[in-house]
Protein backbone atom coordinates (compact mmCIF):
# COMPACT_ATOMS: atom_id res chain seq x y z
CA UNK A 1 0.00 0.00 0.00
CA UNK A 2 1.09 3.50 -0.95
CA UNK A 3 2.02 5.71 1.94
CA UNK A 4 0.01 8.91 2.47
CA UNK A 5 1.05 12.23 0.66
CA UNK A 6 1.86 14.97 2.88
CA UNK A 7 -0.21 18.55 2.33
CA UNK A 8 0.45 19.96 -0.41
CA UNK A 9 3.64 22.41 -0.40
CA UNK A 10 3.72 25.81 -0.23
CA UNK A 11 3.08 27.01 -4.06
CA UNK A 12 2.31 31.02 -4.72
CA UNK A 13 -1.48 31.50 -6.11
CA UNK A 14 -1.26 31.41 -9.57
CA UNK A 15 -1.08 34.93 -10.80
CA UNK A 16 -4.55 35.72 -13.12
CA UNK A 17 -2.77 37.74 -16.28
CA UNK A 18 -4.01 39.76 -18.79
CA UNK A 19 -2.62 40.60 -22.55
CA UNK A 20 1.33 41.46 -22.56
CA UNK A 21 2.80 44.28 -23.82
CA UNK A 22 5.40 42.09 -25.11
CA UNK A 23 5.75 41.68 -29.06
CA UNK A 24 4.43 38.94 -30.97
CA UNK A 25 7.83 37.54 -32.58
CA UNK A 26 8.03 38.30 -36.54
CA UNK A 27 7.75 34.78 -38.07
CA UNK A 28 4.02 34.80 -35.91
CA UNK A 29 2.99 37.67 -36.46
CA UNK A 30 0.61 37.03 -39.04
CA UNK A 31 -1.96 34.47 -37.15
CA UNK A 32 -1.08 35.36 -33.61
CA UNK A 33 -2.84 38.89 -32.62
CA UNK A 34 -1.41 39.20 -28.51
CA UNK A 35 1.58 37.61 -26.49
CA UNK A 36 -0.92 36.53 -23.35
CA UNK A 37 2.02 34.62 -21.18
CA UNK A 38 5.66 35.41 -22.40
CA UNK A 39 8.25 32.45 -22.67
CA UNK A 40 10.40 33.62 -19.84
CA UNK A 41 7.50 33.90 -17.64
CA UNK A 42 6.14 30.52 -18.25
CA UNK A 43 9.60 29.10 -17.45
CA UNK A 44 10.07 31.08 -13.82
CA UNK A 45 6.69 29.59 -13.24
CA UNK A 46 7.19 26.04 -14.32
CA UNK A 47 9.89 26.24 -11.91
CA UNK A 48 7.71 27.25 -9.25
CA UNK A 49 5.62 24.00 -9.93
CA UNK A 50 8.21 22.02 -10.69
CA UNK A 51 9.50 22.56 -6.93
CA UNK A 52 6.36 22.18 -5.24
CA UNK A 53 5.38 18.93 -6.96
CA UNK A 54 9.45 17.91 -6.18
CA UNK A 55 9.03 18.67 -2.50
CA UNK A 56 5.52 16.89 -2.21
CA UNK A 57 6.61 13.61 -4.25
CA UNK A 58 10.26 13.23 -3.52
CA UNK A 59 10.97 9.54 -2.41
CA UNK A 60 7.84 8.85 -3.24
CA UNK A 61 6.66 6.40 -6.35
CA UNK A 62 5.03 8.93 -8.47
CA UNK A 63 3.64 8.14 -11.95
CA UNK A 64 2.86 11.29 -13.88
CA UNK A 65 0.23 10.71 -16.24
CA UNK A 66 0.32 13.29 -18.91
CA UNK A 67 -2.69 13.89 -21.62
CA UNK A 68 -2.07 14.56 -25.29
CA UNK A 69 -1.17 16.15 -27.40
CA UNK A 70 -1.67 19.69 -25.26
CA UNK A 71 0.81 18.72 -22.64
CA UNK A 72 3.79 18.15 -24.84
CA UNK A 73 5.72 21.50 -24.15
CA UNK A 74 4.71 21.65 -20.44
CA UNK A 75 5.74 18.27 -19.67
CA UNK A 76 9.22 17.99 -21.59
CA UNK A 77 10.09 22.00 -19.39
CA UNK A 78 8.22 19.80 -16.44
CA UNK A 79 9.98 16.33 -15.92
CA UNK A 80 13.38 17.68 -16.76
CA UNK A 81 13.02 19.83 -13.03
CA UNK A 82 12.07 17.05 -11.27
CA UNK A 83 15.69 15.85 -9.84
CA UNK A 84 14.49 12.44 -8.28
CA UNK A 85 13.05 8.95 -10.37
CA UNK A 86 9.49 8.98 -11.76
CA UNK A 87 7.16 6.67 -14.19
CA UNK A 88 5.68 8.68 -17.14
CA UNK A 89 2.38 7.68 -18.85
CA UNK A 90 0.73 9.24 -21.69
CA UNK A 91 -2.93 9.19 -21.81
CA UNK A 92 -4.92 10.62 -25.48
CA UNK A 93 -7.77 12.57 -24.95
CA UNK A 94 -9.99 14.07 -27.12
CA UNK A 95 -12.66 16.08 -27.18
CA UNK A 96 -13.67 16.13 -30.96
CA UNK A 97 -13.59 19.65 -31.16
CA UNK A 98 -14.38 21.25 -34.23
CA UNK A 99 -12.73 24.67 -33.51
CA UNK A 100 -13.00 26.48 -30.39
CA UNK A 101 -15.90 24.91 -28.32
CA UNK A 102 -15.81 21.56 -25.67
CA UNK A 103 -17.05 18.59 -27.79
CA UNK A 104 -17.67 14.65 -26.86
CA UNK A 105 -14.49 12.88 -24.99
CA UNK A 106 -13.17 9.83 -26.27
CA UNK A 107 -9.99 8.27 -25.31
CA UNK A 108 -7.39 7.79 -28.29
CA UNK A 109 -4.47 6.46 -26.41
CA UNK A 110 -5.20 4.21 -22.91
CA UNK A 111 -2.73 3.98 -20.33
CA UNK A 112 -0.15 1.20 -20.49
CA UNK A 113 1.58 1.19 -17.15
CA UNK A 114 -0.70 -0.58 -14.08
CA UNK A 115 -1.51 2.94 -11.67
CA UNK A 116 -2.67 0.72 -8.92
CA UNK A 117 -1.84 1.73 -5.45
CA UNK A 118 0.53 4.43 -6.86
CA UNK A 119 0.70 7.99 -6.66
CA UNK A 120 -0.68 9.77 -9.43
CA UNK A 121 -0.51 13.19 -10.89
CA UNK A 122 -2.01 13.86 -13.67
CA UNK A 123 -0.58 16.94 -16.06
CA UNK A 124 -2.81 18.91 -18.00
CA UNK A 125 -2.16 22.14 -20.66
CA UNK A 126 -5.63 23.94 -19.28
CA UNK A 127 -8.41 23.34 -17.40
CA UNK A 128 -11.56 25.17 -19.02
CA UNK A 129 -15.37 23.39 -18.07
CA UNK A 130 -13.59 20.87 -16.04
CA UNK A 131 -15.02 17.99 -18.69
CA UNK A 132 -11.98 16.42 -19.40
CA UNK A 133 -10.19 16.22 -15.54
CA UNK A 134 -13.52 15.36 -14.18
CA UNK A 135 -13.42 12.21 -16.21
CA UNK A 136 -10.08 11.21 -16.65
CA UNK A 137 -10.01 11.50 -12.22
CA UNK A 138 -12.82 8.84 -12.51
CA UNK A 139 -11.28 6.64 -14.62
CA UNK A 140 -8.00 6.61 -12.88
CA UNK A 141 -9.58 6.42 -9.48
CA UNK A 142 -11.61 3.49 -10.82
CA UNK A 143 -8.01 1.75 -11.99
CA UNK A 144 -7.28 2.06 -8.54
CA UNK A 145 -4.93 4.88 -7.69
CA UNK A 146 -3.91 5.20 -4.01
CA UNK A 147 -3.82 8.94 -4.54
CA UNK A 148 -4.52 11.40 -7.52
CA UNK A 149 -3.74 15.13 -8.07
CA UNK A 150 -3.72 17.14 -11.06
CA UNK A 151 -1.60 19.73 -12.22
CA UNK A 152 -2.31 22.41 -15.51
CA UNK A 153 -0.21 25.20 -16.99
CA UNK A 154 -3.64 27.47 -17.26
CA UNK A 155 -6.52 27.92 -15.80
CA UNK A 156 -10.02 29.56 -17.12
CA UNK A 157 -12.35 29.33 -14.27
CA UNK A 158 -15.24 31.58 -15.65
CA UNK A 159 -15.95 28.59 -17.71
CA UNK A 160 -17.11 26.49 -14.65
CA UNK A 161 -19.54 26.99 -12.05
CA UNK A 162 -18.62 27.41 -8.42
CA UNK A 163 -18.16 24.30 -6.82
CA UNK A 164 -16.44 23.07 -10.00
CA UNK A 165 -13.80 21.01 -10.44
CA UNK A 166 -10.07 22.89 -9.43
CA UNK A 167 -7.13 21.71 -10.21
CA UNK A 168 -3.78 20.86 -7.17
CA UNK A 169 -1.03 22.90 -8.86
CA UNK A 170 -1.91 25.32 -10.76
CA UNK A 171 0.40 28.02 -13.32
CA UNK A 172 -1.83 30.74 -14.14
CA UNK A 173 -5.00 31.89 -14.22
CA UNK A 174 -6.41 33.43 -17.51
CA UNK A 175 -8.97 35.05 -18.76
CA UNK A 176 -12.00 33.36 -20.74
CA UNK A 177 -9.89 33.59 -24.45
CA UNK A 178 -9.51 30.68 -26.75
CA UNK A 179 -5.27 30.58 -26.11
CA UNK A 180 -2.11 28.74 -28.37
CA UNK A 181 1.47 28.01 -27.92
CA UNK A 182 3.49 26.15 -25.61
CA UNK A 183 1.54 22.78 -26.87
CA UNK A 184 -2.08 24.10 -27.11
CA UNK A 185 -3.16 23.92 -30.62
CA UNK A 186 -5.84 25.65 -32.80
CA UNK A 187 -6.82 22.82 -35.89
CA UNK A 188 -2.98 21.03 -34.54
CA UNK A 189 -1.20 24.28 -35.00
CA UNK A 190 0.66 26.60 -33.14
CA UNK A 191 1.52 24.42 -30.60
CA UNK A 192 5.20 25.01 -31.37
CA UNK A 193 5.39 28.76 -30.10
CA UNK A 194 7.21 28.89 -26.83
CA UNK A 195 4.77 31.30 -25.47
CA UNK A 196 0.67 31.67 -25.06
CA UNK A 197 -0.81 33.87 -27.52
CA UNK A 198 -4.03 34.91 -29.08
CA UNK A 199 -5.21 34.20 -32.24
CA UNK A 200 -6.65 36.64 -34.96
CA UNK A 201 -10.03 36.66 -35.21
CA UNK A 202 -9.64 36.09 -38.93
CA UNK A 203 -7.81 33.10 -38.24
CA UNK A 204 -10.83 31.42 -36.73
CA UNK A 205 -13.25 33.38 -38.59
CA UNK A 206 -12.77 33.93 -41.66
CA UNK A 207 -15.78 35.22 -42.89
CA UNK A 208 -16.52 37.41 -39.87
CA UNK A 209 -13.29 39.85 -40.83
CA UNK A 210 -14.53 40.54 -44.33
P1 LIG B 1 -12.30 21.05 -20.51
O1 LIG B 1 -12.62 19.61 -20.64
O2 LIG B 1 -11.76 21.44 -19.14
O3 LIG B 1 -13.40 21.96 -20.97
O4 LIG B 1 -11.19 21.40 -21.56
C1 LIG B 1 -9.92 20.92 -21.44
C2 LIG B 1 -9.30 20.74 -22.81
O5 LIG B 1 -9.88 21.59 -23.80
C3 LIG B 1 -7.85 21.13 -22.72
O6 LIG B 1 -7.05 20.01 -22.38
C4 LIG B 1 -7.56 21.65 -24.10
O7 LIG B 1 -7.22 20.57 -24.93
C5 LIG B 1 -8.90 22.20 -24.57
N1 LIG B 1 -8.99 23.66 -24.38
C6 LIG B 1 -9.75 24.34 -23.50
N2 LIG B 1 -9.57 25.67 -23.60
C7 LIG B 1 -8.66 25.84 -24.57
C8 LIG B 1 -8.02 27.01 -25.15
O8 LIG B 1 -8.24 28.18 -24.79
N3 LIG B 1 -7.14 26.76 -26.15
C9 LIG B 1 -6.83 25.51 -26.60
N4 LIG B 1 -5.95 25.39 -27.57
N5 LIG B 1 -7.40 24.39 -26.07
C10 LIG B 1 -8.30 24.57 -25.08
MG1 LIG C 1 -6.03 18.91 -23.83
Amino acid sequence: MASPLPPRASLSPAPHVRLSRATVPAGHRRDIAHVLIPEKRIQRRVDELAAAVSADYRGKELVMVALLNGTVAFLADLMRRMEFPLTLDLMGVSSYRSGTSSGELTYTKRLKLDVRGRHVLVIDDILDTGKTLTAVTQELNSLGAATLRTCVLLDKPTSRPTGGFEADYVGFVVPHLFVVGYGLDYAEKYRNLPFVGVLKREVYAPDAAK
